[in-house]
């Protein structure tokens, strides 16, 4: 069984008078471990299929299973209290922004989803996640004190430590510079190597790309 598996999702946002088919039916099986990319032009629908794959965003049609869960269909369905639970779990999200909190230190923001969960983290495994990220050194540090690549490791850290299923990143390295971009999605290749994390990336970069195991391109609604 594939951890992840997309069957005929559709999914259409309306535009003034008319509906915009954005995703047209996506079939897709990602396989425990596998760090795979999603590239595809501007308006594609990667966000909107990340996000419905993240439970973010339902979808009009079809099935996405993760780990056997039916998420949005058949007798399984999930109310959005259970939708909610399974996403801080299962499911690690990684921003372009990052999305920290300003007012939080690095740890503080890295044990957020933890506390969230209404449990205590481990202190140990969070900076060993941290060395292993080599962000060690930002522990009390707030945002405005790190750079861009920093905040991205802080997020992927934030990302680890509830040891999700998959992590999602939507242009994880979309504000950084070539090196840096190289060094994080180096970082994604070594968290699929390490803690055999199961990642999904979207990118428009085909260096980026090249760091996953396999690329799935979206085009005109389906996948090519
Ligand atoms: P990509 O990430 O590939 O650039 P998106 O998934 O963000 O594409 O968006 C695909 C299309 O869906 C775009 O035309 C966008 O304007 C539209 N869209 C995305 N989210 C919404 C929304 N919440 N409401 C209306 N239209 C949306
Ligand atoms: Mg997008």
């Amino acid at each position: 069984m594939s951890l992840i598996e997309v069957r005929n999702l559709k999914k259409s946002y309306p535009l003034g008078d008319i509906n915009l088919n954005i995703l047209k039916g996506i079939n897709v099986n990602i396989e425990n471990g596998e760090f795979v990319a999603i590239m595809g032009p501007s308006g594609s629908g990667k966000s909107t299929l990340l996000r419905i794959l993240g439970t973010l965003d339902v979808p009009d049609e079809g099935t996405v299973k993760i780990g056997g869960a039916d998420i949005y269909g058949g007798g399984t369905k999930l109310s959005d209290k259970q939708l909610s639970e399974f996403r801080r779990r299962n499911i690690g999200f990684v921003y372009q922004d990052y999305n920290l909190f300003p007012e939080y230190t690095a740890y503080e923001n890295i044990v957020f989803p933890v506390h969230l969960d209404k449990r205590r983290e481990d202190k140990d495994e969070v900076i060993e996640i941290m060395e292993k990220l080599g962000i060690e050194h930002c522990r009390d540090k707030f945002p405005f004190e790190m750079s861009g690549g920093e905040k991205q490791r802080v997020s992927l850290a934030r990302a680890l430590v509830n040891n999700p299923d998959v992590i999602l990143a939507d242009e994880p390295t979309g504000n950084l510079d070539a090196e840096t971009s190289s060094e994080v999605a180096a970082l994604l290749r070594n968290a699929s190597d390490m803690f055999g994390q199961t990642i999904v990336m979207v990118t428009h970069d085909r260096q980026m790309a090249d760091f996953a195991d396999r690329v799935l391109v979206i085009k005109d609604g389906v996948v090519r």
